[in-house]
């Protein structure tokens, strides 16, 4: 019998890539054979976002492009927007399966049901939209050179404008022992790095199941730093009130810990930051960079900010622009307010319009693009160790991030080529190209 095609899309954030890879792996066996998602397959598996509406426009581009390559095919959806929104999902022509996020993880089960999956003209929900405070490990391997590594689920804070604690439920961790475990493993399998990565990982502990926290974030990096295995661990994002200056400490004299945070400030203006429920001002925000780079000078620091909240007025834009100004990070991911469902801020007044969302938009990118072309040019003749990926985006160079997270590249010969991918080289930055990427030069000459 042939084997049944089967594609993966992942929408959104490295947890989903995480959970995508864990989810692909149980169809690793002699009935599925794993196709890319943009060639025919015979099952579409579209594991979606609902942080933006834009996240939910590209989900229905996604069904169509998938119906165009096979029309009879079986599209099955999962994730945020499908947890969140099943019977919409349900509603897009070309969705078969709608599967909540517990029954995501049996997926296999339902493929299995030779019933279920035939294209039908009424799609299936199964999803249990209040069951949603499970945990299940999860960790991507052999799709990237990194892998995306989860350790927390949900989320516990009520920030104004967010879906994710509805989508995603309480905050709930997997257990240090096996985090531990499966770290080591990855390790021991060949893995350079770990991106530990959850929804607010910061406030990693309170393992699933357990009522009280039984650990904290610092336990668990204390502990990941004795693992043995050589490998590098950076982390995904953390919330500015959860990245104690002890923790910068220790990160500062850390083996596995990579010298790069990613910490959301989201506005420059306490009024804002106060109407979003976020839980620290800019002062504290301030602080911590400072305190970052005062220890770990060559660190590098991303931020998220979002522009147009209900109610930012010019003047509290001029703050957060400013603010950023003088702030010393490298880069900015820049958020559109986008109103979502069922959140505290799609009641609130004083819309800001497209145009000046827009303007306002441009403003941050441009200053972003501004600060990591100064952080890379801080780096030129500075010796720093590239993890070069796996498969390389052209034919002229081989590219990866240094343990400060900044793009590089090194021009390919068949030498380097074959001995340089998933490996960490020890390089020198020469220069940046034309794109902002550092062309690199090997220390030691292999
Ligand atoms: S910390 Fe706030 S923005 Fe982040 S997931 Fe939780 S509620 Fe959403």
């Amino acid at each position: 019998m042939a084997k049944k095609k089967v594609a993966f899309y992942t929408m959104g954030c490295k947890l989903n890539y995480a959970e995508t890879s864990t989810i692909a792996r149980m169809f690793s066996n002699s009935y599925y054979q794993h196709v890319s998602f943009k060639s025919y397959a015979d099952i579409y598996i579209i594991n979606s976002c609902s942080v933006t509406k834009k996240a939910e426009l590209e989900f229905k581009y996604l069904v169509r492009s998938a119906m165009n390559k096979n029309a009879k095919s079986f599209i099955i959806a999962i994730g945020c927007y499908a947890q969140l929104n099943s019977k919409k999902v349900s509603s897009i022509f070309g969705v078969d399966l709608v599967l909540g996020s517990k029954e995501k993880f049996k997926i296999i089960d339902y493929i299995n049901n030779e019933k279920l999956i035939s294209k039908k003209h009424y799609p299936k929900i199964i999803s249990d939209t209040e069951k949603k405070d499970f945990y299940f490990p999860s960790f991507s391997f052999g799709d990237r050179t990194r892998s995306f590594f989860k350790i927390q689920d949900g989320c516990d804070y009520k920030c104004s404008y967010c879906v994710i604690p509805m989508s995603r439920g309480v905050s709930r961790s997997e257990s240090m022992e096996n985090v531990l475990k499966n770290i080591k493993s990855l390790f021991k399998k060949g893995v350079k790095e770990i991106v530990l990565t959850g929804v607010n990982i910061g406030d990693y502990g309170k393992i699933y199941g357990k009522n009280n926290r039984l650990y904290t974030f610092f336990d668990l990096i204390q502990a990941i730093d004795k693992i043995e295995e050589k490998g590098r661990i950076r982390l995904s994002s953390i919330e500015p009130n959860l990245l104690k200056n002890e923790y910068i400490e220790f990160f500062s004299k850390s083996k596995h810990f990579v010298p790069h945070f990613h910490i959301p400030l989201q506005s420059g203006s306490n009024e804002i930051l106060r109407k979003m429920r976020r839980r620290y001002n800019r002062e504290i925000y301030q602080e911590k960079v400072k305190k970052i780079q005062c220890l770990i000078p060559d660190a590098y620091i991303g931020s998220d900010v979002i522009v147009g909240f209900p109610g930012e007025t010019y003047k509290h834009f001029l703050e957060t622009y400013n603010f950023l100004k003088k702030l010393e990070i490298s880069s900015l991911h820049i958020f559109t307010y986008s109103p979502r469902p069922n959140t505290r801020s799609i009641i609130m007044q004083e819309h800001v319009s497209k145009t000046i969302q827009w303007k306002r938009n441009k403003i941050l990118r441009n200053l972003s693009q501004k600060k990591y072309r100064f952080f890379c040019e801080s780096q030129i003749n500075k010796k720093k160790t590239v993890l070069f990926e796996n498969s390389s985006v052209n034919k002229e160079y081989l590219y990866g991030y240094t343990e400060n997270y900044i793009r590089t590249k090194i021009p390919i010969n068949s030498y380097n080529l074959l001995l340089y991918r998933n490996t960490l080289q020890n390089v020198l930055i020469k220069e940046i190209d034309k794109d902002g990427v550092l062309i690199v030069e090997p220390i030691n000459k292999l």
